[in-house]
């Protein structure tokens, strides 16, 4: 089935037989009516389960090769599912460190709370996490590539150790989505994503989705769901059914432009940094090799000379790409990291995983690729007091 993804997310649904819509209804309906007190229906109460939720758990499940998702409000949803199946009061969770800023302040300023322990390395080096998990540990939760910094984690590397001390290990595969990388089959147990991002793909729904081939995971996290209430809404889950459609096309695109402009950027005098794995300079291109599926992701970030002063007018100069706290989109997007998605990580963690005052997170859309390269230009044109036409791409865009 994985081998054809832009089959499955089309095919399977169930058309109505009576009118023959092609695209599924919303079943928006709280409750589920039973014949007798002891046939219960499919669904019976949809803070539990509900039909078109359950359309999209089993899509997104065929896509990994696993059994059905669970589907979550959103990706932190999702995630604080996750760590109360896998935790209780005195175990420890081991996470990247330059992980999503939201990762961050949930085992930081929630979980800590309740005694249980989150512990941030740095996971491309592999044997920091060895070094980190102890008798206590009950959950790996590696982001790669990470966000903002692109910085790869070796999920075959991570998953040897983690079998071997028997801890689950869960990968945030926001950024690249299944269709680019399949932590499941590098040897993970679990993998989270934030649906709100490119697999719904518009900006119009929030969401989150649990995937594993292990059943009994999946049993408690649905256990959590319905127990704390955190399910997918049916319209934001039909909403999510229709971006999906358009997956992995999207995603390959997006990959694509997102290429073209980071070697545009790294070509640019005054760009002193680009992040991205597909570029040759990377620091870890040959894992980014061998752990992408041929794509790189829609997501790079850069720097230019002149650090936070600099990102601050260049942001505000910007006339196409759009300055937000999100990224996966159709539409490209900039966020200024250390500010907005990272504004409550402290200044240490901060230093720890080089997000500097200057990093800018560029989140490729489908845009013309030249439209971004011109648009970024006429704004550093507008910092720069030089009077030559110091940018390279533009000449690739005229
Ligand atoms: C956005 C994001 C999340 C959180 O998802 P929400 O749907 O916003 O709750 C988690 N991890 C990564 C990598 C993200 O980008």
């Amino acid at each position: 089935m994985t081998s054809y993804p832009q089959t499955t997310v089309l095919h399977g649904i169930e058309t109505n037989r009576r009118n023959g819509s092609l695209v599924s209804p919303i079943c928006q309906s709280t409750t589920f009516r039973r014949d007798t007190i002891d046939a219960p229906t499919a669904h019976q109460y949809s803070r539990v389960s509900n039909p078109t939720v359950s359309e999209l758990e089993t899509k997104l499940g065929a896509l990994e090769d696993a059994s059905p998702a669970v589907c979550f409000s959103s990706g932190l949803a999702a995630e604080t599912a996750l760590i109360l199946s896998l935790c209780k009061a005195g175990d420890r969770v081991v996470c990247s460190a330059a992980a999503y800023g939201g990762t961050i302040r949930l085992l930081t300023d929630i979980f800590n709370a309740f005694n249980i322990d989150g512990v941030f390395v740095d996971s491309t080096s592999p044997e920091e996490i060895e070094r980190a998990i102890t008798e206590n540990t009950t959950l790996v939760l590696i982001e790669t590539p990470a966000n903002p910094t692109l910085a790869l984690t070796d999920i075959r590397a991570v998953a040897a150790i983690t079998k071997k001390l028997c801890v689950p290990l869960c990968v945030d595969n926001t950024f690249l989505t299944l269709i680019i990388q399949k932590p499941l089959n590098l040897g993970a147990d679990i993998t989270v994503t934030s649906t709100t991002k490119l697999i719904e793909g518009h900006s119009a729904a929030t969401g989150g989705a649990i995937v594993s081939r292990d059943e009994s995971v999946l049993e408690r996290v649905r256990f959590i769901r319905k127990s704390t209430g955190s399910i997918q809404t049916p319209f934001n889950a039909w909403q999510t059914l229709q971006g999906l459609k358009t997956l992995p096309i999207r995603v390959k695109a997006q990959s694509e432009n997102a290429q073209v402009i980071a070697e545009a950027l790294a070509d640019h005098p005054t760009i002193c940094k680009v992040n991205y794995p597909g570029l040759s300079t990377f620091d870890n291109y040959d894992l980014a090799v061998s752990q992408h599926e041929g794509h790189h992701g829609n997501v790079l970030s850069f720097e230019a000379i002149g650090g936070r002063a600099t990102a601050e007018q260049l942001v505000e100069a910007l006339e196409v790409c759009r300055l937000v706290e999100h990224v996966g989109s159709v539409e490209t997007l900039v966020t200024h990291s250390a500010s907005m998605t990272h504004g409550d990580c402290s200044r240490a963690h901060l230093e720890k995983i080089d997000v500097t005052q200057g990093l800018i997170r560029l989140s490729v859309g489908l845009e013309e690729p030249e439209v971004i390269i011109q648009d970024i230009c006429q704004a550093l044109s507008q910092i720069e007091s030089r009077e030559e036409d110091l940018c390279h791409a533009e000449a690739l865009a005229s």
